[in-house]
């Protein structure tokens, strides 16, 4: 398959860094992202900070308004307003974002969300124009019982459904083992290219074809700067969500090696 896709290297921020602290991450981080920006134009790069530090790190963005460097948040709920208490909406979230991550694997664990929850959630960012990360991937148990493949065929099948034909290409989808998620265990660039070439044939018998194909798929699990390189090179993966290593400088050399692989 042509490389058609552009690299999507997104730093899932987890809940670090409060508004201040955020803030001179990001201007230190992000003239060196810029930097990379420059010399490879098929590389985007997404912060996603916590929700309170959101406003923050666009005021840093703002400044150099490049248009793949981008602010994602890490959540929201798919009401756009009410009495919702705690939650974020995607109208406030396109007010400053483009991406939003969904179903990540510590909100469906430490906070229950169903497959029937992340697909309103990504319904909803659609929306209102923004584009999903959308997380998928098997915990450790079930990895280890041989159900990688059946759970990915039913979080694909539940959180994906339904989505309107204009919009299956914005979306983006992470496959995030549980298992290799800040435990410094990534899977191999072999078990994230079968898991992800199954997850693009799955959205094909979707949505057809040529959705297949413009799709992103990121692999996330304990990437840092010494194995994106045999990740990305590998054109199945258009990228990789990031936790750890995005909070550090290392975010920087990783992006680089990202963009240098291909
Ligand atoms: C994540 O939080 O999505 C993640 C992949 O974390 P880490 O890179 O730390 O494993």
């Amino acid at each position: 398959m042509a490389h058609t896709r552009s690299i999507i290297i997104a730093g899932n921020w987890k809940m670090n860094y409060g508004p201040r602290r955020a803030s001179s991450f990001a201007q230190e981080i992000v003239p060196e992202l810029l930097n990379i920006l420059h010399q490879h134009a098929q590389i985007v790069s997404v912060l996603c900070p916590p929700a309170i530090s959101l406003s923050a790190v666009h005021n840093v963005l703002e400044v150099h308004a490049h248009q793949r460097l981008a602010l994602g948040a890490q959540n929201m709920y798919f009401e756009e307003q009410g009495a919702y208490t705690g939650e974020i909406s995607p109208v406030m979230v396109h007010e400053l974002c483009r991406y939003v991550i969904l179903g990540h694997s510590e909100r469906r664990t430490y906070f229950g969300e169903s497959d029937e929850l992340v697909n309103k959630k990504t319904l909803a960012a659609l929306k209102h124009g923004l584009r999903p990360i959308v997380c998928v991937g098997e915990n450790l148990q079930q990895y280890e019982s041989g159900q990688t493949e059946q759970v990915i065929r039913t979080q694909v099948a539940g959180s994906l459904a339904g989505l309107p034909a204009d919009k299956v290409s914005e979306l983006v989808i992470a496959y995030e083992p549980v298992w290799a998620i800040g435990t410094g265990k990534a899977a191999t660039p072999e078990i994230a290219c079968s898991v992800i070439g199954l997850i693009r044939l799955l959205y094909g018998n979707m949505y057809g074809q040529e959705a297949a194909e413009a799709l992103h798929i990121l692999y996330g699990g304990s990437v840092t700067s010494a194995n994106i390189a045999d990740f990305v090179s590998n054109s199945d993966i258009d990228g990789a969500l990031v936790g750890g290593a995005s909070l550090k400088a290392d975010f920087i050399e990783l992006t680089r090696k990202a963009a240098e692989a291909r």
